[in-house]
């Protein structure tokens, strides 16, 4: 019998870009066709791998932003960070038609799915809110009407990623509400947050405690880690926030 080996998670493969998109001055979303992939959950990422001429090879890894409801297509968010070795190849330099060499899905706890159920409390910082948008692309690709609320936070509305389709969002699907803390630079007439996610923001936004919800944070390490501990001196229960570190500091 002939045996054949199925291409797995852990495997490397070559995705090609079909479209990107810039999606502020600093973040651009990458579209690869991927015959091979086998499916993923939202809130999942790929490792990338860069091989330069010498054999140098830098690897990174990379939150899913397109839902699971995608076939066969995957969206990558990247932003720039100015000194970084891979970034800046993928926000700058790779173009449609372009081969880009990943392995995946990787992760099975920062996820989410509509028969989780809810209600969901997303708390982004800067890019973080990547895997989240995958959660909030899903929950509208299956029509779920779990009570959903998306805190982003992010230097100024420019930098806000997403902010089209999230107002489209909003205004389309039920019980979606994004709210918004520009930490740096306000637009003229901002009425909303203008400072870092505390506390007392957290409890102006999530639930009541008596309502469970279920919490993912993703950003950068700090900005993580302040959220997790300020839900949890709120009283939520630590087993439903689920939390995702991008990098060592940034400040969005
Ligand atoms: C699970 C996971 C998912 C991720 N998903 C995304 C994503 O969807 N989109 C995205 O843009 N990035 C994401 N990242 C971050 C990404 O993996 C890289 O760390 C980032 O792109 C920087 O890589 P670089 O090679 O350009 O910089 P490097 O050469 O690695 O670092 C350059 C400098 O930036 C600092 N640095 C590294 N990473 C960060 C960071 N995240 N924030 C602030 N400073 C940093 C380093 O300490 C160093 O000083 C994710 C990280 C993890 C662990």
């Amino acid at each position: 019998m002939e045996r054949r080996t199925l291409p797995g998670r852990l495997t490397w493969q070559l995705g090609e870009v079909v479209v990107t998109q810039g999606e502020t001055a600093r973040a651009k979303s990458i579209t690869l066709a991927l015959p091979n992939w086998m499916g993923h959950r939202a809130g999942q990422h790929v490792d990338v791998r860069l091989t330069a001429q010498d054999g140098y090879q830098a690897e990174r890894s990379y939150s899913i932003a397109s839902p699971p409801e995608e076939n066969q297509r995957l969206t990558l968010t990247v932003e720039r960070l100015d000194d970084g070795e891979v970034s800046p190849y993928l926000v700058d330099e790779l173009r449609v038609g372009d081969k880009l060499e990943l392995r995946g899905p990787v992760g099975g706890y920062f996820v989410w799915e509509a028969r989780l159920g809810g209600p969901l409390l997303l708390v982004a910082g800067g890019s973080g809110i990547v895997p989240l948008m995958a959660m909030i692309r899903h929950r509208a690709a299956v029509g779920s009407t779990i009570p959903t609320r998306l805190l982003y936070s992010s230097r100024s509305s420019e930098d806000v990623i997403y902010r089209d389709e999230l107002d489209r969002l909003v205004r389309s699907t039920t019980m979606l509400e994004v709210v918004h803390t520009l930490t740096r630079v306000q637009p003229p007439g901002w009425t909303g947050y203008h400072r870092r996610i505390d506390t007392e923001m957290l409890r102006e936004v999530a639930w009541p405690a008596d309502q469970r919800p279920l919490m993912f944070i993703c950003g950068p390490t700090p900005f993580v880690e302040t959220a997790a501990a300020s839900l949890v001196t709120l009283g939520y229960a630590p087993a439903r926030i689920k939390t995702e570190r991008f990098g060592p500091t940034g400040e969005a």
